[in-house]
């Protein structure tokens, strides 16, 4: 379905608003019905496409619907929740255990449990660790990547875009070089954490960590972001730390992540340590200069008390060197940034820049400069999945250039 269809249905939405929000009624209920509004604004219904998708909806506001709604009890709400993220099922006839009469009511109202995602378009398994990287294409025709990588030691974590395309623009990065298309839905994020937590619990194995590091700067699209980390949280059970928001460095979204009653993990891409040669990979830094960006982090970590992860892309040449290992150290510690790690993670090459990854020997270099001259813990990361196009937003790229050389053909 392309994006004409989607507004024409949108033109023709049958916005479901709870009881709650229409009637009045005496203090509690007022509160009550508070609580439900506030929900249900995270939940924005308005992004919902015609139909009422129930898969677009967080526990609350599903329990809401169907006993606002529907008059059910609540419990065929979890009954729903169930079908739809332990089984995977999206049919309303195949929910075996509600009964006729409520099935063909949902029908009968237009619910439908559709989900986001329209369709698989690629699926690449790496024969080396088993890392999953797949292509879904979202209603509009958007394409977004989502990884799932295991751990030998049993973690199992799932790698999420936030976005289709990215507009901040680093130049090392393959969705960097191909523009933002859109944010994506709050469900649409969920959906893709929702599909590996769904297949690992299937195996006997579970969702451990969500770590928003695809395509997209989370903090540019932080109110879909924290409704979704929320869902994964509620819904997946994925401890908040287990949670991780990776930032280019939005200043101001930092702040907000601060005050964020949801306890997650801040990373932020740092991969240079001087104004001149950030800005030249990552524009962002024209608008959050360093001192910015670590003024930031430094209020963060005074307000949270939470440790922060710093990514370093090791790019030969470039930054890989004792000299800029040093660099960082003297940088975090000028700024009084102490409790710290660094992943040092050799570069993904790609077809749009022309830097190659560091040696696995310089790589450690840097790491114990950093270790041994600063105090500041680094670990040298391995890149998962290097047999598959595994780097953000190549995979992506691969299935756009091979949708318009068939278009040309
Ligand atoms: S590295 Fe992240 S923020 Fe930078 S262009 Fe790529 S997806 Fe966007």
């Amino acid at each position: 379905m392309r994006l004409a269809s989607l507004m024409l249905l949108g033109g023709l939405a049958r916005a479901w608003v709870p009881a709650s929000r229409r009637l009045s009624a005496g203090p509690n209920a007022a509160a009550a019905a508070r609580r439900r509004r506030s929900r249900l604004r995270r939940q924005s219904l308005a992004e919902l496409p015609g139909l009422i998708d129930l898969g677009a909806f967080d526990r609350p506001a599903l329990e809401a619907y169907v006993t606002e709604e529907l008059k059910a009890p609540k419990f065929r709400a979890k009954q729903i929740h169930e079908w739809i993220y332990d089984k995977g099922v999206h049919d309303f006839d195949a929910m075996s255990n509600l009964p006729k009469k409520f099935r063909d009511d949902l029908k009968a109202r237009g619910a439908t449990v559709g989900g986001t995602i329209a369709k698989l378009r690629v699926e690449q398994v790496s024969q080396r660790d088993g890392t999953i990287k797949r292509a879904y294409e979202f209603r509009d025709g958007s394409v977004v990547e989502s990884v799932l990588m295991p751990y030998e030691d049993g973690r199992r974590t799932a790698c999420i875009s936030s976005q289709a395309g990215c507009g901040m623009g680093c130049t090392f990065c393959a969705t960097g070089q191909m523009g933002l298309t859109r944010h994506l839905t709050a469900a649409e994020i969920f959906e893709q954490a929702a599909r590996f937590s769904r297949e690992l619990s299937a195996r006997g194995e579970r969702l451990s960590n969500v770590v928003f590091m695809g395509m997209g700067e989370p903090l540019a699209n932080y109110k879909n972001v924290m409704a979704a980390a929320r869902r994964i949280n509620d819904e997946l059970g994925v401890g908040a730390r287990h949670i991780t928001i990776s930032t280019v460095g939005l200043a101001r979204g930092i702040g907000k992540l601060a005050e964020d009653p949801l306890q997650v993990t801040l990373a932020v891409s740092l991969h240079q340590a001087t104004d001149a040669a950030r800005s030249a990979i990552m524009p962002v830094n024209d608008r959050y200069d360093l001192e910015t960006l670590l003024g930031a982090v430094r209020d963060y970590q005074a307000a949270t008390r939470r440790r922060v992860t710093f990514e370093w892309a090791a790019i030969a040449g470039e930054n890989d060197d004792v000299d800029a290992a040093r660099t960082l150290g003297a940088l975090l510690k000028k700024h009084g940034i102490r409790d710290a790690h660094v992943n040092v993670i050799p570069l993904n090459p790609t077809k749009g820049y022309g830097g190659k990854r560091a040696k696995n020997g310089a790589v450690d270099r840097f790491c114990k400069t950093l270790e041994t001259e600063f105090g500041v813990s680094a670990t040298p990361r391995v890149r998962r999945g290097i047999d598959i196009d595994a780097g953000c937003g190549q995979l992506t790229t691969s299935v756009l250039e091979d949708a318009s050389e068939d278009a040309a053909s």
